[in-house]
């Protein structure tokens, strides 16, 4: 393809993009809390717990272990692991969980003096590097933590994430978490990196949701080549 075709393709990829969010904020409140600044630390933990959980088990199981312990790399890593295990278990996989929780605290304390914050004024690819050499940190809980504490320009791809943004065809199928997050970025300014995120994870639960989408409400159903308009 001659490179001004590519350009045109790009670009009505882009203007395509730009038409789903315009239609998913018209339909979708951004939360709050999605602007306010976290706790790197509490964000980490909260992510780790809500690996293969609904956000309602995620929150209690959270805050179970908030009333055991302080949320810091020093007291859960003391804290023995079957207490962690206790407090964590409604989240489900608890006892993977509360060790990947304790060791990650170890190696914080340890090895970074007991605080991340100091990958706040790093580049994003440094700060991601450091966080991806801790172990139990994959790259979704990596760009979560990256984008929701720092501000750092990256798309988590959770499931709904990466089921709604091939359903739409804003991605190819069967392409790798990276392929994924780096194809969606490039549809869209870092700006609305956090509002796209969250915006596709809103559809997920409401209308496109794994199994039986409900694909007629559905406000994007006049640009979705997926569609199926039974339900
Ligand atoms: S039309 Fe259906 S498949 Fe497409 S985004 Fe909406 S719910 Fe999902």
């Amino acid at each position: 393809m001659f490179s001004n075709e590519l350009e045109e393709v790009n670009a009505m990829a882009k203007n395509r993009a730009k038409e789903i969010l315009r239609i998913l904020r018209n339909n979708f409140t951004l939360p709050s809390w999605a602007r306010s600044s976290r706790k790197l630390f509490q964000t980490l933990i909260r992510t780790v717990l809500s690996q293969t959980t609904i956000d309602k088990n995620t929150h209690r199981a959270f805050r179970n272990l908030s009333t055991r312990f302080p949320i810091t790399p020093k007291a859960l890593a003391k804290a023995d692991v079957r207490e962690i295990q206790k407090a964590i278990r409604v989240a489900g996989l608890y006892k993977n969980k509360s060790k990947v929780i304790k060791n990650l605290s170890r190696i914080i304390l340890e090895d970074f003096d007991g605080s991340l914050d100091f990958i706040y004024s790093m580049s994003f690819e440094e700060a991601r590097e450091i966080l991806l050499h801790i172990p139990g940190v994959g790259p979704k809980t990596a760009d979560v933590v990256l984008l929701f504490c720092t501000d750092k320009p990256t798309i988590p791809i959770d499931t709904h994430v990466n089921r709604i943004s091939k359903r739409l065809g804003l991605v190819p199928p069967n392409v790798s978490y990276e392929t994924t997050r780096q194809t969606l970025q490039s549809l869209y300014t870092p700006k609305d990196y956090l509002p796209v995120h969250i915006l596709l994870i809103s559809l997920g639960r409401k209308y496109c949701r794994a199994r039986n989408p409900l694909c007629k409400p559905c406000p994007l159903n006049e640009l979705c080549p997926a569609k199926q308009m039974k339900n």
